[in-house]
């Protein structure tokens, strides 16, 4: 794996030692020898990582790796602080001002490496996150990120995979604090059916388990749907340090050692938690924002982006399937003449209303959109052709038949709106081809007075063949049930 490491060390034979370990890896790395100095390589250079030394004449570690996480531009890339100190006091400090990890010198090899690959991994997924949620950005539709140093920490659902009583003790009352839940368990067996019915934000996985393998278990819940994404914390001995080396390649975020410290577990633990939650967010902006595109932000409905990737599929769908579809276009008459007399903002309110009634007067999975304007389409997938004509004549009718409450003189509007219909089957289609037939036929019904509809092959529908019987054209759950759920609107 290819990255950028940047190595912080006021002494230049320490950074000289780790320079030449990460070169052999194949890093790239890039040094610097004072705390101001690093913070202007990190600022200035895409690091994917920061080797820091604690003790510094001038800034220390504990200062410049605080910077880094207190800045949004910085918070997301890895800090592994490198130290001469063992107090577990000073490796809380550095995990609670936003370390990722804190290793004492004299540095064990594999120890390092494990540690470095892992967080590189971690810190890229992020990164593709960040991507789209700046691409996201560029749709105007969601704020300022933050960092990862804002996230809460409080109230978090842990799940502690351990049997060893005294330990499981000891983490579930220490984790219990921050008003976290801690459900514990004793085997895999046990987590693994905990997580099918309940939701958690991380998970502690003991490698010591009596009856269990506990890196087994980590590939497992690696590939387990409902904790695939989620951070997993190994527990182990000094010994398991080759075993927790390979758990973090395969995906474990971090790791804490027996005896375990209470605070060290703590830090650790909030560290997993205020990265998920970033990355939690920014995915979910980025889904938002997603949502926003291919919507229309007025009504609410799917715009033209988006039923023309969907039509090419139920196009192909269609086709293979051999049933019919229908495509009906509408158009509001004399919508001009709505804004010109009674304002832009009624005309809006028209729109909406308009797309309610719509809405409302089709199956969960026909497809309807706005194509711009005052012009919508519904397609009806794998209907009868009888069954189109006596929708279409509905919709028309759920318009005209009831004024449209909005805020002109009288509170409402007598709105009507012309249609034109088609057909789909037998065949190759394409969009273009068939928006034109359609448009042909709402072109027609303009022509033969408005507030009707025309369906291509048939001409314009007479009213009074489609008045609504006693019973629903279609029995929504009938046919809800006779498609394949994939043709249901999401
Ligand atoms: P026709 O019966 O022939 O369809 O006449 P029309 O007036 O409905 O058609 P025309 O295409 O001349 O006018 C459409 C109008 O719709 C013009 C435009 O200002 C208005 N319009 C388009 N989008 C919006 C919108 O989002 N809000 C509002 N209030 N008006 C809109
Ligand atoms: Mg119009
Ligand atoms: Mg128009």
């Amino acid at each position: 794996m290819s990255a950028r490491v940047l190595v912080v060390d006021d002494i230049l034979p320490n950074v000289k030692l780790l320079e030449a370990k990460l070169t052999s890896e194949y890093y790239e790395v890039v040094t610097a020898t004072s705390g101001q100095e690093a913070l202007e390589k990190i600022e200035n250079q895409n690091m994917d990582i920061v080797l820091l030394d604690v003790m510094m004449p001038g800034m220390d570690g504990f200062e410049v790796c605080s910077r880094i996480k207190n800045n949004a531009k910085t918070s997301h890339i890895p800090v592994v602080m490198v130290t001469a100190l063992t107090d577990t006091e000073d490796k809380v400090r550095g995990l609670e001002v936003g370390a990722d990890d804190f290793l004492s010198k004299p540095i064990n090899d594999t120890a390092l490496m494990a540690r470095v690959r892992s967080l590189v991994r971690l810190k890229m997924a992020l990164d593709e996150w960040r991507l789209r949620e700046n691409a996201a950005n560029q749709f105007g539709v969601v704020s300022e990120t933050g960092n990862v140093m804002s996230e809460p920490v409080e109230a978090a659902r842990i799940l502690v995979i351990e049997d060893k009583e005294f330990d499981k003790d000891k983490i579930t009352k220490t984790l219990s604090g921050d008003l976290n839940i801690v459900f514990s368990v004793d085997s895999g067996v046990k987590g693994i059916e905990m997580l099918s019915s309940q939701d958690f934000d991380i998970i502690m996985v003991s490698m010591n388990l009596k009856d269990e393998d506990g890196l087994r278990l980590c590939s497992h819940l690696r590939s387990n749907e409902r904790s695939r994404s989620l951070p997993i914390v190994l527990v182990a001995e000094e010994e398991d340090m080759p075993r927790v080396a390979q758990g973090l390649e395969m995906g474990a975020h971090d790791y804490i050692l027996r005896p375990l410290d209470k605070n060290e577990l703590m830090a650790r633990i909030r560290t997993q938690i205020r990265r998920k939650r970033f990355q939690d967010r920014l995915r979910s902006t980025y889904e938002i924002s997603l949502s926003m595109a291919l919507t229309d932000s007025l009504t609410g409905l799917y715009n033209r982006r988006y039923l023309e990737v969907h039509l090419e599929k139920l196009i192909q769908q269609n086709e293979r399937s051999n049933k019919a579809m229908g495509v009906i276009m509408m158009d509001i008459d004399h919508f001009k003449a709505v804004n010109d007399t009674h304002g832009h903002g009624a005309g809006d309110e028209v729109l909406k209303v308009f797309s309610h009634r719509i809405k409302d007067s089709l199956r969960s999975f026909d497809l309807v959109a706005r194509l711009g304007g005052e012009e919508f389409i519904a397609i009806l997938p794998d209907v009868s052709e009888k069954r189109a004509h006596m929708v279409a004549e509905r919709l028309r009718r759920s318009i005209a038949d009831v004024p449209i409450p909005c805020s002109a003189e009288g509170g409402a509007l007598n709105i009507t709106t012309s249609i034109g219909g088609a057909i789909i089957k037998d065949g190759k289609h394409t969009i273009s081809e068939i928006f034109d037939r359609v448009d042909k036929c709402l072109y027609e019904a303009k022509n033969a007075g408005r507030n009707c509809t025309v369906f291509e092959g048939i001409g314009k529908l007479n009213p009074a063949d489609y008045q609504e019987a006693e019973r629903p054209i279609f029995d929504k759950d009938e046919y809800e049930q006779v498609l394949p759920p994939d043709t249901k609107q999401a």
